[in-house]
């Protein structure tokens, strides 16, 4: 499997891509925009894919965020979505929750953006924000008493996160029944800075790798965004396409959930990345090779007004 250059596709080719398109699934940083600079044009390609009757989602595995401050976030940035048009792992994380059925009281590690959406869907939990120690471990462990009423772990991104954290999830997680839920597990935050920012996936690895158990992951690449677009926004997968700049979350979340693919180069993989992968042997490296491939998602937009103004009827659904 090879990527193509989208833009390289003869135009009667990529009108009928467009016209086997009815859902657009964005990643946004890297994407759309990096840190806190929009990536000049990102906005009116979006614009220009609604024009073509696209609907679009913007899909993030940050869960810090609940839906509404991520539409803020979208706002801020020159997007206009609606809420159902805005999927983060805090609000993705509840729907998990709402359809195994779990209703009561949970531990978690992550947010206030998290913790807001558990509760929507009546999950409450003891208070999150910072768990000093200050006592020796000896005393530390003897003075904490579980909550029997905790029937669950969830872990997303805590900046307070530290041994309290650990020792109290992993006490909970003791009990098999226990619900262990995971919100993502990106290793690293794409900063731009000298510095290593750790990301979810590394409070993830040490609670998993201190309980001895691997927990539910909720966000990209995992394939339950898949079952709520199906349930609850009635997407056809094969008619969908996911824009991404990393090939190991956004793109191989697309190819396991059978959405055609699209990499952009401005954030985190490099073509020379993909040129790799297109030679590895390993079948699963190889699912990180996207269909497509653009130096930046604004170079859609001349092939996407091309199409509106020369074919208005076939290419709109
Ligand atoms: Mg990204």
């Amino acid at each position: 499997m090879s990527a193509t250059l989208l833009s390289s596709l003869p135009f009667e080719e990529f009108v009928s891509l467009m016209q086997s398109i009815d859902t657009i699934l964005t990643d946004c940083d890297g994407v759309l925009w990096l840190e806190n600079f929009v990536i000049d044009g990102s906005p009116e390609t979006i614009d220009l894919l609604r024009k073509m009757g696209k609907k679009v989602y913007f899909v993030t595995n940050n869960s810090t965020k609940n839906r509404n401050e991520f539409l803020g976030k979208l706002e801020k940035m020159g997007f206009t979505a609606s809420q159902d048009e805005a999927l983060c792992t805090s609000y993705l994380t509840a729907c998990y929750f709402q359809e195994i059925g779990f209703k009561g009281k949970a531990y978690v590690i992550g947010e206030k953006g998290l913790c807001e959406e558990l509760q929507k869907v009546g999950i409450t939990h003891p208070e999150i924000g910072p768990d000093v120690v200050n006592t020796g471990l000896v005393d530390l462990v003897g003075g904490f008493k579980k909550d029997p009423e905790i029937r669950a772990v969830v872990i997303g991104f805590d900046l307070h996160y530290n041994f309290v954290k650990m020792l109290k999830a992993c006490s909970y997680l003791k009990d098999p029944n226990c619900i262990f839920i995971a919100t993502n597990t990106d290793e690293r935050f794409p900063m731009n800075t000298e510095n290593v920012v750790p990301g979810t996936g590394c409070i993830v690895a040490a609670v998993e790798k201190c309980a001895g158990r691997n927990a539910v992951k909720i966000g990209k690449p995992n394939d339950f965004l898949r079952e709520v677009l199906i349930k609850h926004h009635n997407v056809d997968p094969k008619r969908t396409l996911m824009i991404g700049d990393r090939g190991n979350t956004d793109i191989l979340l697309g190819t396991r959930c059978g959405f055609k693919t699209l990499l952009v180069l401005t954030g985190v993989t490099s073509l020379e990345e993909v040129h790799e992968w297109q030679k590895s042997d390993d079948p699963e490296v190889r699912k990180w090779v996207p269909d497509y491939y653009l130096d930046r998602l604004k170079d859609l937009s001349g092939l996407l007004n091309k199409c509106i103004c020369s074919t208005p009827d076939s290419t709109s659904k």
